[in-house]
């Protein structure tokens, strides 16, 4: 298996240590699916089980530096779903604790693109309260469809064997 997967979310949600994470040191395999312009590769992460081409998506946060709603409302013109052509499925990446409008935003968006999208729960190792995990992860997935929900540490690396596992049959 192999495809393009998106990797969405606000800055500083940890998206390019995950990326980092995925990729390691394995060697980078060039996809032989043509790339689209519109995305903007950001590595590949090869398994024995399949490879996923890693993409940004410009036309969706033009704007890193600027965390607000309106922000992600430019997310919902022309420009921004042609952003998302050619990609097979997405991964929301967000902060453990903490969801935002612009993460619902993210998320309204990908589904009105018809696009899967994967739940990364980052920065768990952060959460003081390791009982506030599972609440967290309830509020997130109540009344959206998530491909499937997966609490990670990109930085201690944990969390990211399973999330593989879900993504690859998703291409
Ligand atoms: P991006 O803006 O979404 O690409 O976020 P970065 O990958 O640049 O990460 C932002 C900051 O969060 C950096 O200081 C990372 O080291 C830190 N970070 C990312 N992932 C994790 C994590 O799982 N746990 C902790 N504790 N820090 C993280
Ligand atoms: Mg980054």
């Amino acid at each position: 298996r192999a495809g393009h997967v998106a990797v969405i979310g606000r800055p500083n949600v940890g998206k390019s240590t995950l990326v980092n994470a995925l990729v390691g040191a394995k060697v980078s395999i060039v996809s032989n699916r043509p790339q689209t312009t519109r995305h903007r590769l950001l590595g590949i992460a090869t398994f024995p089980e399949g490879q996923l081409v890693l993409v940004d998506t410009p036309g969706l946060h033009r704007d890193q530096g600027r965390s607000s709603a309106s922000a992600m409302h430019r997310w919902m013109n022309r420009a921004a779903r042609g952003a998302l052509e050619g990609v097979d499925a997405a991964l929301l990446v967000v902060q453990a604790g903490r969801w935002d409008e612009e993460d619902s935003a993210a998320w309204q968006l990908l589904h009105e693109a018809g696009v899967p999208v994967v739940l990364v729960v980052n920065q768990v190792d952060r959460m003081k309260d390791k009982a506030a995990l599972l609440p967290f992860l309830a509020a997130a997935a109540d009344g959206r469809e998530f491909a499937s929900v997966h609490p990670v540490s990109a930085l201690k690396r944990t969390g990211l064997e399973a999330l593989v596992g879900a993504l690859l049959p998703l291409l």
